[in-house]
């Protein structure tokens, strides 16, 4: 049986030189206690289930301990936040604990996020709190149940311990994994110490690890960096087709493998609405819903200049040139295809028209692609459900003739089609009023069922869960109140 005390530990980040991070311990809290887990996540370190319920693991994801083989590091690293370069930030609050080989051979980074201060805390007091926990646990694995390429989270870990924050909230700890935490803004720092050596050492561990198909070419460098590129615009594709909005897209939350990293004011759109800013304290609204694949392409010639080191500028430029096309190509084929549509210049313009409809409209994103599964493609077919979403009727007759229309011209088979929408178009996602109830569940009553419930509903967000109908729909008028900010 797998226990904790077969885990292989090999650390790989831990190996290389200090200068990419500190060395540190976490600080202990009271009273550990187990607030949810993922069993889907556990299964990455070939853990027995029996495992989650050791004191021994949750004291050590609580920080409490550590495992024999584990080298406790927070990292360095540095970022644009807000378009302007922070020359030193770090895990202020986040410690990898150590990297553990699964039988697959896959490595996963172990890492506990609210585990105190670290050299690169600042100000901070190096905690998160159960509310912020709560969201990056269910979202992280949410995405990664809807296809999209996240940091995963294996658990969430509660204490009494007082974290003050607007108002005295509770301390908890998020245990995160990934292949690599590794950031464009790891890069950043070195290049702007004009530290020549650092770059190049961090961008040969990455490529040896994680691009491992590079390491043999003569020059692998800007081969590297068109492959971050080439999965930053898949990623955008990804977030943009299925309405997330990360809502801190500074270059220190850009994963270097194009993963969905470090979930804060983060937001799915509920009715369509490009300009949403889901960050409250995002007052200029850099980070708004639309402006998340140009921020990504933005960010990607910050990573190029870090990279510049190690070739030329015009090389750098042209490795990254190619992301707009690459972008543009991927969210369109992934939106055709959430309309069974096969991509072109007819799927751009229907997709496009019901976009504005759906924004001028003020319809629902997700609920309007899960009832687009069913649409009838018979002429003279009314596609009520469809249709009572939008109040311009006559807008939405006019889109759906010219959809059937395209429809009934590609023999598109209504049954056919519908099945395959359904594995595109989720009918659950986590919706911020859905996360809020089980928070305040949590928060006030001890009550985690909430909390397990969401997260077991969200493992199969294409699923019909007519259990879970109301999960579905629409968030309620109280919902438009709930503010998020970066404060977490
Ligand atoms: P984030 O906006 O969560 O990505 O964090 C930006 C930077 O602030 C990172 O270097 C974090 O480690 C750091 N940080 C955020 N919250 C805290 C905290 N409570 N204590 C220490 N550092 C923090
Ligand atoms: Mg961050």
């Amino acid at each position: 049986m797998p226990t904790l005390e077969s885990l292989v530990f090999d650390n790989g980040f831990a190996r290389l030189p200090e200068s990419f991070y500190s060395r540190v311990c976490p600080t202990p809290v009271p009273d550990p206690y187990l607030v949810c887990h993922s069993p889907e996540a556990l299964a990455l370190l070939d853990l027995d289930e029996g495992e989650m319920a050791r004191p021994e693991l949750i004291e050590t994801l609580a920080g409490n301990r550590l495992l024999p083989g584990m080298d406790a590091i927070a990292a360095l690293y540095a970022g644009h936040q807000f378009g302007h370069y922070v020359p030193q930030l770090g895990d202020g609050r986040a410690i990898l604990l150590g990297e553990v080989k699964n039988a697959r051979g896959e490595g996963w980074e172990v890492q506990i996020k609210g585990a105190g201060r670290t050299p690169y805390s600042r100000g901070g007091d190096g905690r998160a709190v159960l509310r912020s926990s709560i969201r990056e646990f269910l979202c992280s694995e949410a995405m990664h149940a809807l296809g999209i390429p996240t940091t995963r989270a294996l658990c969430i870990v509660g204490s009494d311990h007082p974290v003050y924050r607007e108002e005295e909230e509770t301390a908890a700890l998020v245990t995160r994994l990934a292949p690599s935490f590794v950031r464009f803004g790891s890069f950043e720092v070195f290049y702007y110490r004009n530290q020549v050596e650092p770059i190049r050492h961090l961008a040969d561990y990455v490529i040896a690890r994680y691009y491992p198909a590079l390491k043999d070419l003569a020059d692998p460098y800007p081969e590297f960096l068109r492959q971050v590129a080439l999965r930053t615009a898949e990623l955008m594709a990804q977030w943009q087709a299925v309405g997330f909005s990360h809502g801190v897209m500074n270059t220190d939350n850009m994963s270097i493998l194009g993963l969905t990293l470090d979930y804060g004011p983060f937001g799915f759109l509920d009715a369509f609405d490009p300009g949403f800013v889901c960050n409250h304290s995002d007052i200029g609204g850099r980070y708004a819903f639309d402006q998340q694949p140009d921020v990504a392409a933005w960010n990607l010639t910050k990573l190029a200049q870090a990279l510049v080191p190690l070739m030329s500028v015009e090389t750098a430029s042209q490795a990254i040139g190619e992301y707009p096309q690459v972008f543009g190509k991927a969210y369109l084929e992934r939106m055709a295809a959430k309309f069974g549509l096969p991509p072109g210049s007819e799927a751009a313009g229907l997709v496009m028209d019901a976009l504005q409809l759906l924004a001028q409209n003020h319809v629902d994103y997700t609920i309007f692609l899960r009832r687009m599964c069913d649409f009838d493609s018979r002429p003279g077919a009314l596609n009520a459900p469809l249709r009572d979403l939008v109040l311009d009727r006559a807008a939405f007759d006019a889109w759906a003739a010219r959809y059937a229309a395209a429809l009934r011209q590609q023999g598109s088979s209504d049954a056919e089609r519908a099945a395959a929408m359904r594995a595109l178009n989720p009918k659950y996602i986590l919706r911020n009023h859905l996360a809020e109830i089980a928070i305040r569940r949590a928060a006030d009553e001890r009550d985690y069922s909430e909390v397990n419930r969401l997260h077991a509903l969200l493992a199969r967000p294409f699923d019909e869960q007519p259990e879970h109908e109301a999960y579905a729909a629409e968030p309620p008028d109280w919902a438009r109140k709930i503010e998020v900010s970066c404060s977490s």
